[in-house]
């Protein structure tokens, strides 16, 4: 038997492989895959007025406050069902502040355990930095792994290209923004006893399975 309900937290880099692993987690314990972007997208889409501010922000390409952040996140979840039922929040909390609020949120349905996918960064780089794409399908490739022809897409024949975000550069100053953020949400987690670091080296399914152990290893059993 599967536990049920369970309520996680993913942290790691970006590049991590953070929102791979977050979806088949979802799928193994059959709760909700709660992304940031689908959160925004979700209140954008009905119209509240959160959703409004968040959708100025997003026009601009300015980021969104942490405080309509929070809201977002509250609102989704004053719904009813992912506090109850389970879910996995993938890319929030982003900042002390909202790990901060989200224990709030929670009142009464506490996180059972915040995993963070630790990859070192020289991997992180090469799988971003060495990651090309399908300007015409999104089909990923990386240097290592090419088309068959030239730089032209197996699927579609759309010119296969380094994104402007993917340069190593880029993708560096995005490392260092994120840990400048991130060490403050891992101290508080690590003060709660709920962090755990996961080793995140290898393939989807290896650190699926050292993420699976983890999770159930600290679960109450008498919720299986
Ligand atoms: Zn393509």
């Amino acid at each position: 038997m599967g536990i049920s309900g369970v309520r996680l937290v993913l942290l790691g880099k970006p590049g991590a492989g953070k929102g791979t692993q977050a979806a088949l987690l979802s799928q193994h314990y059959g709760v909700e895959h709660l992304s940031t972007g689908d959160v925004f997208r979700s209140a954008v889409a009905q119209g509240t007025s959160v959703g409004l501010e968040v959708q100025r922000f997003m026009d601009t390409g300015e980021l969104v406050p942490d405080e309509i952040v929070i809201r977002v996140v509250d609102e989704h979840f004053a719904e009813g069902g992912p506090l109850e039922d389970g879910f996995i929040l993938d890319g929030f909390p982003r900042t002390l502040v909202q790990a901060q609020e989200l224990e709030k949120v929670l009142a009464g349905h506490p996180l059972d355990v915040v995993l963070d996918i630790e990859v070192p960064t020289e991997t992180i780089l090469d799988r971003i930095a060495g990651r090309r794409v399908c300007v015409s399908c999104g089909a990923t490739y990386h240097v290592n792994k090419a088309p068959t022809v030239d730089w032209t897409c197996d699927v579609c024949g759309g010119d296969v290209v380094q994104r402007d975000d993917d340069t190593e550069e880029a993708v560096a100053t995005r490392l260092e923004v994120y840990g400048r953020q991130t060490v403050p949400i891992i101290e508080f987690y690590e003060k709660l006893g709920k962090l755990v670091v996961v080793n995140g080296d290898g393939d989807g399914d290896e650190v699926q399975e050292r993420l699976l152990k983890e999770i159930d290893g600290r679960i109450d059993p008498t919720r299986r």
